[in-house]
């Protein structure tokens, strides 16, 4: 694996594809193990789950459904500031169990957000899948049920990942190269 450059920063080859692969094959035993007869709903965000969950349903192998969701963010009228809505929802949700299929979770406010609305619409139960995680980013306390790999506070890209909507094509994973630049 070579560096690569996107626009104005270098990144540097830090998951190979290989052993994105074997993880993704194990979250997929566990959600096998755990919701086998649940029928789960799996929602995945776009855009940057897309090589994930892709990888992660084809392993999936007890009765499920797949649905794609974006999260959009405006601000409100109200005093409340941002508020977040989810575009493409198109299943009927209440009383089911719900896999959401994140490619990076790391302040875990998106999530947050994700969940209460999820929550609001009276799910059975909600279950978390997260390629990434950044331990030492994440502020929340909810749990996360199925984590591929946790990384250090770097900027990664790469498997679904953008720096500035570039690299989401790469099937392995870059970090930034902090010696390179910093802009
Ligand atoms: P959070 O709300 O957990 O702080 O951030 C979640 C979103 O931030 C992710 O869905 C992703 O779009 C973006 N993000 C967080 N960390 C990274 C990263 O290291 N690389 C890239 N490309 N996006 C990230």
């Amino acid at each position: 694996m070579q560096r690569v450059t996107l626009k104005d920063k270098t990144f540097v080859p830090y998951i190979t594809s290989d052993k994105i692969l074997a993880s993704v094959k194990v979250m997929a035993q566990k959600i096998n193990a755990d919701l086998t007869d649940d029928m789960p709903l799996f929602l995945v965000v776009l855009n940057g789950s897309f090589m994930f969950a892709a990888d992660l349903l084809k392993e999936v192998t007890i009765p499920c459904e797949i649905c794609f969701i974006k999260l959009a963010s405006y601000h409100g009228t109200s005093s409340t500031g941002t508020v977040t809505e989810m575009i493409g929802l198109t299943d009927e949700i209440k009383g089911r169990t719900v896999v959401v299929v994140e490619d990076i979770v790391d302040t875990g406010i998106t999530l947050e957000k994700l969940v209460t609305l999820l929550t609001k619409k009276e799910v059975k139960q909600i279950k978390v899948a997260s390629f990434l995680l950044k331990p030492d980013a994440y502020t929340k306390t909810l749990k996360i049920d199925y984590v591929g790999m946790e990384i250090p506070n770097d900027f990664v890209v790469g498997y679904g990942l953008d720096y500035d909507g570039l690299g989401r094509n790469m099937k392995d994973i870059f970090v930034l190269d902090k010696n390179v630049d910093s802009k």
